[in-house]
């Protein structure tokens, strides 16, 4: 929230002269002279030196660059030219904060193999060699469109996030572990989508190592499409999502009781998760 002339209210900014004001919700058309050329200062006694003038010598620098109107008071969305909010503005936002921060570091999850680690930190930097990232390299591809799709240029986010194929994976994985539906805009969402849902520790460590996987499972049937000209069904995708992740949980939780069925209906409830 941004007040009309600095980005915090000013009783906060100059709290030693807003103890000497003697009308505490004063509005600043109070304050202006009529004719606009000053203001009418009304303090409890005069402003002393020290703390109190060097604020009120910032306080008319701050406002002596303001540009007041008769028109009414209104709120402004300061993230777009128009003043209005939009969802797109909030979304450049968001992009160039993350661009401006430290590279993002994938959480660890002992209960996937590394190599799933380091393919999902892959896709995040966008360092796979996906269609697009080669031909970013100059390397000679036929085409640069998904193999999974045929309708759009393959790159990472396509890939594990935009792809109808991927959507479909995600809305069948969020059904089986009972969370609400996945709405991803980059591959980083769905690596924390983990953080957000309800659950134990366990439980929510089980989501993200079937996160993990399924970005591993897509990768896999995106490379059975291009060096085998396989193309795997949804249904073998997501069968081969709930083997493997089976498979590694089960190993690496040191949990024997966790079996198909616990599994196959995400009722970790059963095995006290
Ligand atoms: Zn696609």
């Amino acid at each position: 929230m941004y007040s009309w002339v600095s980005n915090e209210p000013l009783a906060v900014r100059f709290p030693a002269l807003f103890g000497l004001e003697k009308c505490k919700t004063v509005t600043v058309s109070d304050r202006l002279r009529a004719d606009g050329t000053g203001w009418n200062w009304e303090w409890k006694r005069a402003v002393l030196d020290g703390g109190e003038s060097a604020e009120l010598q910032q306080l008319v620098a701050l406002i002596g660059v303001a540009s007041l109107s008769n028109r009414q008071d209104e709120w402004r969305w300061e993230l777009d030219g128009s003043g209005i909010f939009t969802v797109q503005s909030v979304k450049k936002k968001l992009q160039v904060q993350r661009l401006s921060i430290v590279p993002y570091v994938v959480t660890r999850n002992s209960w996937v193999p590394r190599k799933v680690e380091i393919m999902a930190w892959r896709a995040e930097l966008d360092r796979l060699p996906t269609r697009c990232a080669l031909l970013r390299r100059n390397i000679n591809v036929a085409t640069d469109l998904c193999p999974l799709c045929g309708d759009f240029p393959e790159t990472a986010e396509h890939l594990f996030v935009n792809c109808g194929f991927a959507q479909a994976v995600w809305h069948v994985v969020s059904q089986w572990c009972k969370i609400p539906p996945i709405y991803a805009f980059g591959i980083r969402d769905i690596l924390e989508i983990h953080k957000y849902v309800t659950g134990s520790v366990k439980a929510r460590k089980a989501i993200y190592a079937i996160c993990l996987t399924s970005l591993w499972c897509v990768w896999k049937c995106r490379n059975e499409a291009v060096f085998n000209n396989t193309l795997w069904s949804l249904q073998k995708v997501i069968g081969e999502i709930k083997t493997l992740s089976l498979l590694w949980v089960k190993a690496r939780a040191r949990q024997q009781h966790l079996d198909w069925v616990v599994w196959g209906a995400f009722s970790l409830y059963k095995i006290g998760w």
